[in-house]
Protein backbone atom coordinates (compact mmCIF):
# COMPACT_ATOMS: atom_id res chain seq x y z
CA UNK A 1 0.00 0.00 0.00
CA UNK A 2 1.18 3.47 -0.61
CA UNK A 3 0.26 6.56 0.61
CA UNK A 4 1.22 10.32 -0.20
CA UNK A 5 2.94 11.72 2.83
CA UNK A 6 2.59 15.09 4.15
CA UNK A 7 5.25 17.01 5.68
CA UNK A 8 5.72 20.44 7.04
CA UNK A 9 7.30 23.00 8.62
CA UNK A 10 7.48 23.11 12.55
CA UNK A 11 5.46 26.97 12.24
CA UNK A 12 2.57 25.24 10.23
CA UNK A 13 -0.82 25.03 11.72
CA UNK A 14 -2.55 21.98 12.04
CA UNK A 15 -5.81 23.20 10.63
CA UNK A 16 -4.08 24.22 7.62
CA UNK A 17 -2.80 20.47 6.56
CA UNK A 18 -5.82 18.59 7.88
CA UNK A 19 -7.63 20.91 5.15
CA UNK A 20 -5.00 19.71 2.68
CA UNK A 21 -4.69 16.14 3.63
CA UNK A 22 -9.05 15.89 3.56
CA UNK A 23 -8.69 17.33 -0.17
CA UNK A 24 -5.43 15.55 -1.09
CA UNK A 25 -7.30 12.51 -0.74
CA UNK A 26 -10.23 13.36 -2.10
CA UNK A 27 -8.23 14.56 -5.14
CA UNK A 28 -5.56 11.59 -5.36
CA UNK A 29 -7.66 9.06 -3.75
CA UNK A 30 -4.50 7.71 -2.17
CA UNK A 31 -4.44 7.51 1.99
CA UNK A 32 -2.53 10.45 3.18
CA UNK A 33 0.20 10.00 5.95
CA UNK A 34 1.37 12.85 8.31
CA UNK A 35 5.30 12.74 8.77
CA UNK A 36 7.19 14.35 11.87
CA UNK A 37 8.10 18.14 11.14
CA UNK A 38 11.01 18.88 9.39
CA UNK A 39 13.80 20.48 10.83
CA UNK A 40 14.14 24.10 10.42
CA UNK A 41 15.92 24.48 6.35
CA UNK A 42 18.44 26.76 7.55
CA UNK A 43 20.75 25.04 4.91
CA UNK A 44 18.17 26.56 2.25
CA UNK A 45 18.29 30.03 3.28
CA UNK A 46 19.75 32.86 0.99
CA UNK A 47 20.65 35.66 3.13
CA UNK A 48 20.62 38.17 0.53
CA UNK A 49 17.24 37.45 -0.85
CA UNK A 50 15.54 36.44 2.87
CA UNK A 51 14.30 34.01 1.20
CA UNK A 52 14.77 30.17 0.96
CA UNK A 53 15.94 28.15 -1.90
CA UNK A 54 13.25 25.61 -2.84
CA UNK A 55 15.31 23.51 -5.25
CA UNK A 56 17.02 22.53 -2.10
CA UNK A 57 14.25 21.88 -0.16
CA UNK A 58 13.41 19.46 -2.51
CA UNK A 59 16.72 17.92 -2.75
CA UNK A 60 16.28 17.25 1.26
CA UNK A 61 12.82 15.75 0.69
CA UNK A 62 14.04 13.51 -1.49
CA UNK A 63 16.65 12.36 0.68
CA UNK A 64 14.41 11.60 3.67
CA UNK A 65 11.28 10.15 1.51
CA UNK A 66 10.47 6.53 2.90
CA UNK A 67 9.92 3.92 0.64
CA UNK A 68 6.82 3.29 0.76
CA UNK A 69 5.69 7.01 0.15
CA UNK A 70 4.62 7.66 -3.76
CA UNK A 71 5.09 11.17 -3.34
CA UNK A 72 5.83 13.63 -0.54
CA UNK A 73 4.79 16.81 0.13
CA UNK A 74 6.16 19.57 2.00
CA UNK A 75 4.42 22.54 3.30
CA UNK A 76 6.28 25.22 4.79
CA UNK A 77 5.93 29.38 5.81
CA UNK A 78 9.38 29.96 4.62
CA UNK A 79 8.80 32.39 1.57
CA UNK A 80 10.56 30.37 -1.38
CA UNK A 81 12.42 30.96 -4.84
CA UNK A 82 14.08 29.79 -7.15
CA UNK A 83 17.24 31.67 -9.03
CA UNK A 84 15.13 32.90 -11.86
CA UNK A 85 11.83 33.95 -10.23
CA UNK A 86 11.97 36.45 -7.33
CA UNK A 87 9.73 33.95 -5.59
CA UNK A 88 7.10 30.47 -5.64
CA UNK A 89 4.08 29.47 -4.00
CA UNK A 90 6.09 25.98 -4.34
CA UNK A 91 7.88 23.59 -6.32
CA UNK A 92 8.03 20.27 -7.62
CA UNK A 93 9.46 17.56 -9.29
CA UNK A 94 7.58 16.67 -12.74
CA UNK A 95 6.95 12.57 -12.38
CA UNK A 96 9.18 12.78 -9.18
CA UNK A 97 8.23 12.44 -6.18
CA UNK A 98 8.68 15.16 -4.01
CA UNK A 99 7.17 18.89 -3.90
CA UNK A 100 6.82 21.89 -1.72
CA UNK A 101 4.92 24.63 -1.09
CA UNK A 102 4.78 27.68 0.80
CA UNK A 103 2.00 29.30 2.74
CA UNK A 104 3.72 33.06 2.99
CA UNK A 105 2.67 34.76 -0.28
CA UNK A 106 -1.31 32.87 0.35
CA UNK A 107 -1.75 35.21 3.33
CA UNK A 108 -3.88 37.99 3.30
CA UNK A 109 -1.32 39.56 5.58
CA UNK A 110 1.48 39.02 3.09
CA UNK A 111 -0.39 42.25 1.32
CA UNK A 112 -1.40 44.45 4.22
CA UNK A 113 -4.86 43.52 4.67
CA UNK A 114 -6.12 41.92 7.64
CA UNK A 115 -5.95 37.55 8.33
CA UNK A 116 -8.65 35.65 6.16
CA UNK A 117 -8.23 31.83 7.13
CA UNK A 118 -10.84 30.24 4.70
CA UNK A 119 -9.57 32.27 1.76
CA UNK A 120 -5.98 30.69 3.52
CA UNK A 121 -7.19 27.18 3.10
CA UNK A 122 -8.84 27.97 -0.41
CA UNK A 123 -5.48 29.21 -1.76
CA UNK A 124 -2.82 26.24 0.07
CA UNK A 125 -5.52 23.41 -1.23
CA UNK A 126 -4.68 25.16 -4.80
CA UNK A 127 -1.24 25.17 -4.35
CA UNK A 128 -0.88 21.89 -3.21
CA UNK A 129 -3.16 20.02 -5.43
CA UNK A 130 -0.95 22.15 -8.17
CA UNK A 131 2.24 20.80 -7.41
CA UNK A 132 1.24 17.09 -6.43
CA UNK A 133 -0.65 17.59 -9.95
CA UNK A 134 3.36 18.32 -11.37
CA UNK A 135 4.47 14.54 -9.20
CA UNK A 136 1.85 12.89 -11.25
CA UNK A 137 2.93 14.03 -14.70
CA UNK A 138 1.20 16.82 -15.25
CA UNK A 139 2.37 20.26 -16.86
CA UNK A 140 0.26 23.99 -16.58
CA UNK A 141 -2.91 23.98 -18.42
CA UNK A 142 -4.12 26.89 -20.29
CA UNK A 143 -7.56 26.74 -18.71
CA UNK A 144 -7.67 29.32 -16.36
CA UNK A 145 -10.39 27.71 -14.06
CA UNK A 146 -8.17 24.63 -14.01
CA UNK A 147 -5.93 24.00 -10.56
CA UNK A 148 -2.77 23.33 -13.40
CA UNK A 149 -3.10 26.41 -14.70
CA UNK A 150 0.12 28.52 -13.61
CA UNK A 151 -0.05 31.22 -11.33
CA UNK A 152 2.30 34.38 -11.42
CA UNK A 153 0.59 36.67 -8.91
CA UNK A 154 -2.46 36.16 -6.37
CA UNK A 155 -5.51 37.14 -8.63
CA UNK A 156 -4.24 33.94 -10.34
CA UNK A 157 -4.48 32.06 -7.65
CA UNK A 158 -7.80 32.94 -6.57
CA UNK A 159 -9.02 32.94 -9.95
CA UNK A 160 -8.65 28.92 -10.35
CA UNK A 161 -10.28 25.88 -9.25
CA UNK A 162 -9.09 23.46 -6.44
CA UNK A 163 -9.74 20.49 -8.96
CA UNK A 164 -8.07 19.78 -12.20
CA UNK A 165 -9.88 20.10 -15.76
CA UNK A 166 -11.49 17.46 -17.76
CA UNK A 167 -8.35 17.20 -19.66
CA UNK A 168 -5.97 16.84 -16.92
CA UNK A 169 -8.33 14.50 -14.94
CA UNK A 170 -7.91 12.14 -17.92
CA UNK A 171 -4.47 12.09 -18.06
CA UNK A 172 -4.27 11.63 -13.93
CA UNK A 173 -6.49 8.67 -13.80
CA UNK A 174 -4.02 7.62 -17.31
CA UNK A 175 -1.04 8.02 -15.01
CA UNK A 176 -2.23 7.03 -11.83
CA UNK A 177 -3.22 3.41 -14.35
CA UNK A 178 0.22 3.04 -15.22
CA UNK A 179 1.69 3.45 -11.19
CA UNK A 180 -0.90 0.71 -10.24
CA UNK A 181 -0.16 -1.54 -13.02
CA UNK A 182 1.83 -4.38 -11.20
CA UNK A 183 5.37 -4.88 -12.79
CA UNK A 184 5.35 -8.05 -14.71
CA UNK A 185 8.49 -9.74 -13.72
CA UNK A 186 10.15 -13.08 -14.90
CA UNK A 187 10.18 -14.64 -12.23
CA UNK A 188 6.63 -14.73 -11.10
CA UNK A 189 5.37 -15.45 -14.12
CA UNK A 190 7.35 -18.57 -14.36
CA UNK A 191 5.39 -19.48 -10.76
CA UNK A 192 2.71 -19.11 -12.81
CA UNK A 193 3.16 -21.56 -15.63
ZN1 LIG B 1 3.27 24.66 -11.81
ZN1 LIG C 1 -6.30 21.36 -16.80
Amino acid sequence: MSFIHVTHTREVEDDVLTALEMWLWHTFGSEIRRMAPLADPAYAFEAKRRQYSSSMILQELLEDCPAEAVKLLAVTEKDLFIPMLSFVYGLAQLNGKVAVISLARLRQEFYGFAENRPLLLARAVKEAVHELGHTFGLVHCLNKSCAMSLSTNIRQVDAKGDKFCADCTYLLQQNLELMRRPIMNPISREKQR
